[in-house]
């Protein structure tokens, strides 16, 4: 790397830690080599004992985004049309006083909800979002946003089943005897976790790996179910039917620390296991032997992912999974119970944000191309887009771009690199990356809380959040004496509001003493976080909100024109959307060959996958490591990867999941055939 074109670096090198705040369960601890004021490697260090040392190969590649040519290096201003770039650099103060104009023009002719501001975990640490972006548009009385895209049905089922008991974590994995991983894939994301699968294995665990795809992890499993994607909810009844009929439940623990569990023996009770599989395209003998498995061994572990939970029933599928341990009694034993996210552990709240959220509307981030219409009432004015790629991630992807296209709709993406919704920004701003400001990363798998720091000066005229949410508060009147202002006082204010243990830690070491020695043993050292700690198996509020009912089935949306099911899986290139600016081997839609021989393609073929919402075309990869009836294709692609510039999402309809409000990009219907065809 050098410092110019061409231009070797000299000088001393030196290390700075700090660590990743990306959206990825682990937050590895990392070291930075920087020479001459810029990065040269990036590495994982001991620091969290978890991390390990070793880090993704995607962030190792951060360099890349940092210094690369798709970097946002100055505030510019659009010239040409929404979509095709044709920008000019402007200064901030007068890019920010066009956006602040634009602001208080729309909130004044429309009213505050007319400013939408849209974000997700492209920067997931504490300080860069729900913090000075939260006040500023709470001030403004701006439209809320559901962020909804991921872990919400999961979030809606822990909550309600268990008020987010703390889970399992991956130094207890190797105490089980079986691990049941469903609806994730490590490898890909989340690799920390894999080592301790390894050690559970050469214990003698037994694994099983629920998931469409030959995923390297589901080769090396004892069963492999690869359920059709949408019927984990029947698959699970099905064991919870077995469980109760056959003596298999644990009657005493569910009379002692439940409730419910008889309203969730009735749904389960239509579920034969013939049924299930009948659903789930699988034979009924395997999962009979997965349940089996399961009611005899001890302890067992339930890895519960998000995979589950992107179709029309993935929130009861969730709740369904996550009962499995109540049901069986696999509770009170180290390394037996679930896990799945462990953001709330901490147990803390974000009290830095100190007044009541304004009770406006709340526009679900997966029904983005809704909102845009300019029929919507009234019409979102303002789209303010930062952490986030809406363009590339979110669901109906052509509604979308036709939104963002509105001439009358005034669009500020606020972005570390060039991403297809910054091509449709009226302004686009430079923003830091994690390696270029103060951070606290609190990751889900393990339990961990660390502060991160700047390695580098920021890059170009990038700024952090605070500092330009911090100033539109200002521009906007809409400060407060007294508060925080900019990154430094926001960084310290945030770390003097966490509890006193918390914040000891991070002050003394940078990082805060996981509670339960970073362990928990669920019904052991922490309980359900409910009035009477007893876990809720049927929820009244779940049972109202599901369309359904709270564990009913909701059939396949295939038909006979659309019949295949897309999935597009978090793969080991991106973060969700992040790093997708890197070069990368082309993407390629994967299909079974008994898929592919009855269209007369074969691998390597241009196809178009197309339902009623869109097309896509690019290559096809012909495999048996998907389950027939599925393709996919990776998630997380930008409009650059596909021949026509759209991904999955626009074959994803923006209908919304049973529980949370999550959505549904697994129920994506579609056909294949080859480019040209029609
Ligand atoms: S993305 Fe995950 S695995 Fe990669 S460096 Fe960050 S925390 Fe570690």
């Amino acid at each position: 790397m050098s410092t110019e074109a061409g231009a070797p670096l000299t000088g001393p090198e030196h290390t700075v830690a700090t660590v990743c705040p990306l959206d990825c369960p682990d937050s590895c601890s990392l070291d930075v080599r920087v020479q001459n004021g810029r990065i040269t490697t990036i590495d994982g260090s001991h620091l969290n004992p978890v991390t390990d040392g070793y880090i993704c190969a995607k962030v190792r590649r951060f360099g890349e985004r940092v210094y690369g040519a798709d970097r946002v290096l100055y505030p510019a201003i659009r010239r040409g049309p929404k979509g095709f770039g044709g920008f000019e650099r402007a200064s901030w103060s007068d890019a920010l006083a066009m956006v602040a104009a634009r602001i208080a023009e729309a909130r004044e002719r429309w009213g505050g909800e007319s400013i939408l501001p849209y974000s997700y975990g492209g920067s997931n640490g504490l300080l860069t979002q729900d913090t000075s972006d939260a006040i500023l548009f709470r001030r403004l009385a701006a439209s809320r946003l559901a962020r909804t895209v991921c872990a919400a049905p999961t979030g809606a089922a822990n909550m309600g089943l268990y008020g987010k008991m703390p889970s399992v974590t991956y130094e207890d994995f190797p105490e089980a005897r079986l691990i049941i991983v469903w609806g994730a894939n490590p490898p890909a994301s989340g690799i920390h976790a894999v080592p301790y699968l390894r050690k559970a294995q050469r214990s003698g665990a037994r694994l099983v790996v629920i998931d469409p795809r030959t995923t390297s992890l589901a080769r090396q499993a004892d069963i492999h179910l690869a359920l059709r994607p949408g019927t984990d909810l029947a698959v699970a009844l099905a064991m919870h039917r077995h469980l109760f009929e056959s003596g298999l439940a644990d009657e005493a623990f569910l009379a002692a620390h439940t409730k419910g569990a008889d309203r969730l023996r009735e749904r389960a009770a239509p579920w034969t296991f013939e049924r299930a599989a009948f659903e789930a395209g699988v034979d009924a003998a395997a999962i009979r032997a997965v349940v089996d498995l399961y009611a005899s061994t001890s302890p067992a572990l339930i890895r519960c992912g998000w995979g589950q939970e992107r179709n029309r029933n993935g929130g009861s599928a969730s709740a369904a999974i996550l009962a499995l341990p109540a049901v069986a009694g696999k509770f009170g034993v180290r390394g037996g119970g679930y896990t799945m996210s462990n953001s709330a552990s901490w147990g803390f709240a974000r009290t830095w944000l100190t007044e009541p959220e304004p009770q406006t509307r709340v526009i679900n981030m997966n029904q983005l191309g809704r909102a845009l219409s300019p029929d919507t009432t009234p019409p979102v004015k303002v789209l303010f887009v930062y952490n986030s790629n809406a363009a590339a991630t979110t669901p109906h992807q052509n509604l979308v771009l036709k939104g963002l296209e509105r001439e009358d709709l005034f669009t500020v993406v606020f972005e570390q690199v060039m991403t297809d919704t910054a091509h449709y920004a009226d302004v686009v701003l430079p923003a830091t990356t994690f390696l270029e400001g103060y951070d606290l990363a609190r990751s889900y798998g393990p339990i961990s809380l660390r502060l991160g720091t700047p390695v580098i000066e920021p890059v170009g005229e990038a700024r952090s959040n605070a500092d330009v949410f911090g100033e539109l508060t200002d521009m906007l009147g809409v400060r407060r004496e007294s508060e925080p202002c900019g990154e430094l006082e926001e960084m310290l204010d945030v770390i003097e509001r966490l509890p006193d243990a918390i914040r000891s830690g991070i002050r003394e070491r940078g990082s805060a003493t996981p509670p339960y020695d970073g362990r928990p043993v669920q019904f052991s050292t922490v309980w359900p976080v409910t009035a009477d700690r007893k876990a809720d198996l049927f929820p009244a509020h779940l049972e109202a909100e599901a369309p359904a009912g709270l564990y009913v089935y909701q059939a396949d949306p295939a038909t006979p024109e659309y019949p295949l099911t897309l999935i597009s899986p978090a793969s080991e290139r991106t973060i969700s959307s992040t790093l997708a600016e890197l070069p990368r081997p082309a993407v390629r839609l994967l299909m079974h060959p008994d898929d592919a021989a009855p269209r007369g393609l074969a691998d390597g073929d241009a196809v178009r996958v197309f339902n009623a919402l869109g097309v896509v075309r690019c290559p096809l990869q012909v495999g048996a490591w998907i389950r027939p009836g599925t393709v996919s294709l990776p998630k997380g692609l930008w409009r650059r990867h596909t021949a026509n510039g759209f991904t999955a999402n626009a074959l994803a309809p923006d209908t919304l999941t049973d529980l949370g409000g999550g959505a549904c990009f697994n129920d994506a219907r579609v056909q294949v055939e080859r480019d040209g065809a029609s």
